[in-house]
Formats: structure tokens, C-alpha cells, sequence
């Protein structure tokens, strides 16, 4: 039976629970928890302005409820947690899961701590910090709490079977607890300093490694304060670009929210001892619960997830069952947390910050969204196309100073470029520089594989002119391909015309050669298509160019190498992991290159005598 609001709802509990809604196939759509599971229901079906939207949706989809008791509302927070993760209802937010970003990780408990990078915070009693989002700014983070704090990174299998102290040792990274007898209350000490460091706690930090720098000083350890110096200063360097936005020194995530119709924006700032530290956006479609069930629903998947608990969340509404949520979020941190709805003073200030983030975070992501969908539309029109070029595949055909040629592969979707897809072909079957020959055989083996598979983009951009086109033409015909789009994209070129000696050349438009057109198509600068293909375009060249480097680096660091009697292959890839240049490989010590893997002591002199020659 359909659920029938006049008559159903008070049938519900009044007990704590979860209720799960479900469509008549049976998809559970939505889960949510209450306090009180009739009050929570009977809210849906009142006229309250923010569950309107979210009543249209139950209109077309629910067909019934269903609801499980908890013995407090706690439990009832932590199941929410678990049914959303195991059914991700449509109408539920999804916070995207944490896996995709990474964390740093110190266990304490080990005798020589080392810090790691994982994708997930597990519960074994380490710590975690993050999650960071972006990887330059965990390789930054890394680099210099490796340069000024010197934790040892290597893994531990590693650690216990050195005979003697890696690279990092060698160039002043770690002090080599693996064979040293290194002090261990000053490693413990340096710990410390990087939880601090990465807990965002700097003041704190500065005034420790003061202390810690007039102590080394007044025992007339002078190498010591100067290191205690030099962190300090690494600490307050780091500091410069955060600005203050907090009064009080305690780590706050501050919620805010912007919602349109269906659409919610959330940004979360993070707020470490009065510094904003960071920055969390999550952009949901079709939400239409009351915002204070689903700030309650995402703070509580946010840090069941595993992020970092700080000691205030604060929020624009008041959550209804707070106090199950602040039990819950101090048990997952293991110190009292506080649940804030300040409505004036500073906390306020810090949620209009916040607030104002969401909508711009909205506005950013609708926009780019519009520039990309009408792009592709508009591409589609000015081209004649017989589809919206939804997946784009771009060839580009590349030969720099006489290395062998390769041919580019980049893949843009829905506008944005998908990295993971690109791919480079090695030339098999054409000798020389024949150019149409080469895009002939990359074409082929692309479209053939296109057509076992089942798997062919909706248009494919070949980089050049009307050859090129041709050959790409010829290509469809042979193979048979239907229902694949395909256009050249020439280069802008100089024009002739008298111009003064100094004026910069004056140069075409973008050119896009299009199949049965004798005449191109000139791209108007500063259209979303003509950004679209030259991105494109770009891409393909800019990745061309990186394996050209690649492979010259690798060519011209194992060619003077090979002349060294006892430096094979392997050795070869070790000395190349760790040093990255010839420039750098001559400039090491006999010490620094005895300490890679499989180097010894006397080979390490060889090839230094050989590169000093
Ligand atoms: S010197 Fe190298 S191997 Fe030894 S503890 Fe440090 S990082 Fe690990």
C-alpha cells in the first residue's frame, strides 16, 4: 500500500531511529535519522518552506516507509552513517568518498615514527592529519617537514634491513635510526613538532622551538639552535599567506551553505588556532531536506568518513538531536567537541564567511558548467556536426630534434580534459618523417580497436590542415566508421603585409578544416569553442612534449653512463630515481651515490672518477 500521510504517520515511533524511504520498485531513495521518527515524517508532509521542494520529489517517487528503532539517538547517527554508505540513496548527499583524498599519518606507538601518506584514516591508534586534496600541496607539506624536521620516510621492512644510512642521510633529511644511535627523546621531540606542524598549531610550535633553541644555545649546542632556528623560521614562513579570520585559539570547521531550488552548495572552512588552513566545497543537486537535517547528515558522514574533529563545528542552524552528535563527534575524537550556532560576533562573522564561499562556490560551478555545456553545443553548431561532441579525442603527430616520432593521444569530456585517457603511440610501421603516413597508422590502430571494442569517441580532431583531414577521411572509409565526427584544426598563421621592423607579426585565426568544405572554418578568438580546441590542441602538444623530454633525460642519462664498466640497467634506474639529472649526479658525492641501492662503495668512486674526467 502506498504510504498515505493522513494515516500512516501516526503509526510511526516516537522512539529514535532511522526511516528509510522507498519507491515502488523498492529503491530505497532517501534515509534520514530522528530523535522522534513520527515528528521527524510528519515535518515532510507539513508546508514548511524548505521541505517544498523535497514533498514534490516524495509526490513522484515514495511509495513507502519504512523505519528501524535505536535505543538513542547516537545509534541512530551512526546507523544513517551506514545506511547511506550502503544503499547512497538518490535524495541523500553523498559526500565524495574520502579515498580520493590523501592523508598524512604518524603512529606515536612505533619506537622510530616515520610519516606516511594513505588514502584512508583507519582506526589503529595512529594519527591522521588531512585530508589534503590537492597532491601539490601533501608533496609541499612533506618536503618541508622532511627538510626541517628530518623524520625518517622509509618504509619499515626497509628500516630494519640497512646496513647503512640511504640518500635521505646523506643529504641531511634524516638522521638514520636505522643504523645510528640516534637520541631518541630528541626524534620524539621532532614528532611532536610535526603533529603540531601539521595540526596547524604554529604559534604553539614557534614557542617550543624557541624554548628549545635558547636551551640548545645556553649548552653551547650551537649546530642544534641553529636548526631549532631555521624551523622556526620554516614555520613562520609557512604562516605568511594565512590570514588571521579567528579570534580564539582553537580549531573551529565552519560550515556554510547556499541553496537554489534542488541545488546546495556547502563550503567548509577550516580554522586552525585562528587561521583559516583550508577549504572543503561539496556541490549536491535535488537536495530539498531541511537544511538543518542535512547539515546534521553531512557532518556526520564528514567525519565518520575519518576527516580531522576539531574542537568546534559551527553551524547556521541549530541541529535537532545536537547533543547525539556532539557525543558522537567527541567519541570519534576523543576530547569534548562543541556544536556552535553563534549569532553574533566573531563566530557569525566566520559563517557569513563561509556562507558568502558557498555562493560564490555555486556561482563558480554553474558558470564553468554553462561555459562547458554551451561550448560543446555551440562547437556542435559551428561545425556542423552530427553530434554533441561530447568525448573529444585529439592526434597530434610530433618529431623534436631528430628523436623518433610520436604520436599524442589526448581526450577532453564534457570539455574537461581526462587525463587517465590520454596515451602515446610508438610509430611501427613508417620509417622517416612521413607526417600522413604516421597519423595514417596511429588512426587505424585507434578506430580498428574503436570498432571490436565498441568504444569511439564523438569526434576526433586531427592537428593540421586539409592533409591531415584527408588521411583521416580515407581512414573512416577503409575501416567503415559511422557516426564519428571529424575535423583539422590548423595552426594560426603569419600574415604577409608590410608592417614595421618592431610590430609583432600578424597572425590568422585558428583554422578548423571540416570534411566536404572547401574552405575552413575561422575560429573567432575568445569563443567558448575556440577555447575548447585550442585547449585541446594545447594538450596534445604540451603532453607530446613531456615524453619527448622524458625520454631525451632517460636517453642522456643512460648514454654516459654505459661507458662505466659495472653500471647495467638496473643500476642505471636506480641512479636515475635518485638523482633525476646528470647535472645532479655530477655534482653528488662519492658518499651520496654509494648510498643508492645497489651502489657500493668502490663503484661509487668509479663513476665519480668517470663523470670528474
Ligand atoms: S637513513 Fe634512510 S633508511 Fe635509514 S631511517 Fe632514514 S630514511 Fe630510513
Amino acid at each position: 500500500m502506498p504510504f498515505d500521510p493522513a494515516v500512516d504517520i501516526d503509526r510511526l515511533p516516537v522512539e529514535p531511529g532511522c526511516y528509510l524511504m522507498r519507491a515502488a520498485d523498492d529503491e530505497i531513495i532517501y534515509v534520514g535519522k530522528a530523535a522522534s521518527l513520527r515528528a521527524r515524517v510528519r515535518q515532510y508532509f507539513g508546508s514548511t518552506s524548505d521541505t517544498r521542494f523535497f514533498v514534490g520529489l516524495l509526490d513522484r517517487f515514495l511509495d513507502r516507509i519504512e523505519v528501524i528503532i535505536t535505543a538513542t539517538e547516537k545509534e541512530a547517527l551512526i546507523l544513517e552513517n551506514e545506511l547511506i554508505k550502503r544503499h547512497q540513496p538518490r535524495f541523500n548527499v553523498e559526500l565524495k568518498d574520502d579515498k580520493s583524498f590523501l592523508h598524512l599519518r604518524i603512529d606515536e606507538s612505533m619506537e622510530w615514527p616515520r610519516i606516511d601518506v594513505v588514502r584512508r584514516p583507519r582506526k589503529d591508534g595512529a594519527r591522521y592529519f588531512g585530508p589534503y586534496h590537492s597532491a601539490s600541496k601533501i608533496r609541499q607539506t612533506l618536503k618541508l617537514v622532511e627538510r626541517y624536521f628530518q623524520l625518517r620516510n622509509c618504509d619499515d621492512l626497509t628500516f630494519k634491513n640497512r646496513s647503512r644510512p640511504c640518500l635521505q642521510y646523506q643529504i641531511k633529511r634524516c638522521p638514520a635510526p636505522c643504523v645510528l644511535a640516534v637520541d631518541r627523546a630528541a626524534y620524539q621531540q621532532q614528532v611532536q613538532a610535526v603533529t603540531l606542524f601539521l595540526q596547524g598549531r604554529h604559534g604553539e610550535l614557534a614557542a617550543e622551538l624557541e624554548r628549545r633553541m635558547w636551551a640548545a644555545a645556553e649548552a653551547l649546542d650551537y649546530e642544534g639552535a641553529a636548526r631549532f632556528r631555521d624551523q622556526i623560521r620554516a614555520v613562520q614562513g609557512s604562516l605568511e599567506p594565512q590570514q588571521m579570520v579567528g579570534a580564539r585559539e582553537v580549531d573551529q570547521d565552519v560550515y556554510g551553505l547556499y541553496r537554489e531550488g534542488g541545488f546546495l552548495q556547502v563550503a567548509l572552512l577550516q580554522i586552525r588556532r585562528g587561521r583559516m588552513v583550508g577549504s572543503r566545497a561539496f556541490t549536491f543537486e535535488q537536495q530539498g531536506v531541511p537544511d538543518a537535517e542535512l547539515l546534521s547528515t553531512i557532518v556526520n558522514l564528514y567525519y565518520s568518513g575519518g576527516a580531522e574533529v576539531p574542537d568546534e563545528v559551527i553551524l547556521g542552524v541549530p541541529l535537532e538531536g545536537d547533543a547525539a552528535l556532539v557525543e558522537r563527534l567527541t567519541e570519534l575524537r576523543g576530547r569534548r567537541v562543541a556544536l556552535r550556532v553563534p549569532q553574533r560576533g566573531p563566530g557569525r562573522k566566520l559563517l557569513e564567511l563561509a556562507d558568502r564561499n558557498a555562493e560564490h562556490g555555486f556561482f563558480q560551478a554553474r558558470q564553468s558548467e554553462a561555459v562547458r555545456d554551451g561550448g560543446l553545443v555551440r562547437l556542435k553548431n559551428r561545425l556542423r556536426l552530427a553530434n554533441l561532441p561530447y568525448r573529444i579525442e585529439c592526434f597530434d603527430i610530433s618529431l623534436f630534434q631528430g628523436d623518433s616520432a610520436v604520436a599524442s593521444r589526448v581526450v577532453f569530456e564534457g570539455g574537461v580534459p581526462r587525463r587517465d585517457r590520454y596515451r602515446h603511440y610508438k610509430i611501427r610501421t613508417v620509417e622517416g618523417t612521413d607526417d600522413f603516413a604516421m597519423m595514417r597508422e596511429v588512426l587505424t590502430r585507434r578506430l580498428r580497436r574503436g570498432l571490436e571494442e565498441g568504444d569511439l569517441p564523438d569526434l576526433i580532431v586531427v592537428d593540421g590542415g586539409k592533409g591531415q583531414l584527408g588521411v583521416a577521411v580515407a581512414v573512416f572509409q577503409d575501416l567503415g566508421v559511422e557516426g564519428v565526427d571529424v575535423v583539422g584544426l590548423a595552426k594560426s598563421r603569419v600574415l604577409a603585409g608590410d608592417r614595421p621592423d618592431d610590430a609583432a607579426p600578424e597572425r590568422s585565426s585558428e583554422r578548423v578544416f571540416v570534411p566536404g568544405l572547401r574552405e575552413p572554418f575561422v575560429l573567432k578568438p575568445h569563443t567558448d569553442e575556440y577555447f575548447l580546441l585550442t585547449h585541446l590542441r594545447d594538450e596534445a602538444h604540451r603532453f607530446a612534449i613531456t615524453f619527448h623530454r622524458k625520454t631525451r633525460t632517460t636517453k642522456a642519462f643512460t648514454g654516459e653512463l654505459d661507458q662505466i664498466p659495472g653500471v647495467g640497467p638496473a643500476r642505471k634506474k636506480s641512479l636515475l630515481l635518485a638523482f633525476g639529472s646528470m647535472t645532479r649526479l655530477r655534482r653528488a658525492s662519492i658518499d651520496e651515490i654509494a648510498a643508492v641501492d645497489g651502489i657500493g662503495e668502490r663503484l661509487a668512486q668509479s663513476i665519480h672518477a668517470a663523470l670528474h674526467a
